[in-house]
């Protein structure tokens, strides 16, 4: 496999995200020449710090109008292109209709940037950003790993329509990616499977959830109580570095989770309170699982009882390893991140401190 020429375009889609956006800075640091796909490209200040991005360089951005569910959508973009890096995807846990919201914008987009990456003739390497959710689909699946630990072998088999439809999403999109790799032999698929991602933004808050769920820990959602929930975290800035790596680095292959610690809910809420004081509504004590399985539904509809029972009181555990020594990421103390993103939420107005 060649490596990737450093002076030949590279396709971004979803460039709008949190993610994404990370991605293109260090690129653009790097002076790649970025083709980066929007869905609505009159809509210029929504990616206005890209247009700025690409003004201070030394790298630049040239913008393509794409829509996941459009096909052919993304030939224009992908033209000349010897790597292209597939984030988009919606990240939302409260949907009203799973299949249409997350299902075939997730499905539908990778088939539809994969084949147009096996018709054009440029491609050698696809980087997509799947997620943990792809490897598993609830904290409860942990005790049926070998290790104790999820690692890259493992595949997420318990999410459906009905119960993690965000984490069913993320595998079938995963899936179906590997199948399109493994009946062309043009290009080599990579994938990233990042933990939550945290830290700050660089065009404050996108569609993601991960502003929803560190918003939800000083909005009041938690006052009552928090639930001992087991999550791993990792910072946006080593997630991208960790798709740059894989795009470049000549022996990249196969899966990489990307993820910083194994952590949960209560210490996420110590961390903000220890940096952020009182002046927040910071969870005051940790929820029994019983009331937050009688409770939980009624406060949060994306907290069924199924996914209370399945994951509140027992541990997330993911294994980075093949992330550090492959790639060569080297992951900041979630406190790091943390305090910057919500700093930033606080400066932003998205947090309000309570009235004194
Ligand atoms: P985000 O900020 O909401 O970014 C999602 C991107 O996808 C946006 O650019 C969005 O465009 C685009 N998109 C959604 N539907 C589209 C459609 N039909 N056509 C074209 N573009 C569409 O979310 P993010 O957190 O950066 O997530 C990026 C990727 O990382 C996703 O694949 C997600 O599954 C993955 N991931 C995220 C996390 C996390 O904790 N954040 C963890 C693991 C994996 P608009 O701006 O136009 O909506």
């Amino acid at each position: 496999m060649p490596y990737i020429d450093q002076g030949a375009p590279v396709l971004v889609t979803g460039a709008t995200g949190y993610v994404a956006g990370w991605i293109i800075k260090q690129l653009v640091e790097k002076g790649v020449h970025v083709h980066a796909t929007i869905r609505d490209i009159s809509d210029r200040d929504h990616y206005a710090h890209l247009t700025k991005i690409g003004e201070t360089g030394p790298g630049k951005i040239e913008f393509f109008e794409a829509d996941l569910l459009q096909p052919g959508s993304f030939a224009a973009a992908m033209e000349h292109c010897q790597l292209v890096f597939h984030t988009a995807s919606p990240f939302r846990l409260n949907v009203k209709d799973p299949q249409t919201e997350l299902v075939d914008p997730a499905l539908e987009g990778t088939r539809n940037v994969l084949n147009q990456a096996t018709e054009g003739r440029s491609v050698r390497r696809v980087i997509l950003t799947s997620s943990i959710a792809a490897i598993a689909g609830d904290n409860a699946d942990l005790e049926n790993t070998d290790t104790g630990y999820f690692t890259e072998k493992n595949w997420n088999t318990t999410s459906s329509l009905t119960h993690q439809p965000y984490n069913y999403s993320k595998t079938l999109a995963e899936r179906e990616a590997w199948k399109i790799a493994e009946n062309q032999d043009r290009w080599r698929l990579v994938s990233i499977n990042p933990a939550l991602v945290i830290g700050p933004s660089l065009s404050g808050e996108t569609g993601s959830e991960s502003f929803r769920i560190i918003k939800s820990f000083a909005d009041g959602s938690f006052e009552m109580g928090i639930p001992e929930y087991g999550i791993s975290l990792v910072d946006v800035r080593e997630v991208a570095n960790a798709h740059c790596a894989a795009g470049y680095e000549h022996e990249a292959y196969g899966r990489y989770i990307v993820s910083a610690k194994n952590s949960n809910f209560t210490e996420v809420a110590k961390i903000l309170k220890d940096n952020f004081g009182e002046r927040f509504r910071f969870p005051k004590r940790v929820l029994p699982k019983f009331l937050v399985w009688l409770a939980g539904p009624l406060v949060d509809p994306t907290l069924t009882r199924k996914a209370v029972s399945r994951n509140v009181g027992l541990p997330m555990r993911v294994e980075n390893g093949r992330s550090i020594q492959d790639l060569g990421v080297a992951y900041r103390p979630i406190s790091d991140s943390l305090v910057e993103m919500f700093q930033q939420l606080v400066e932003a107005g998205k947090i309000r401190p309570v009235e004194s």
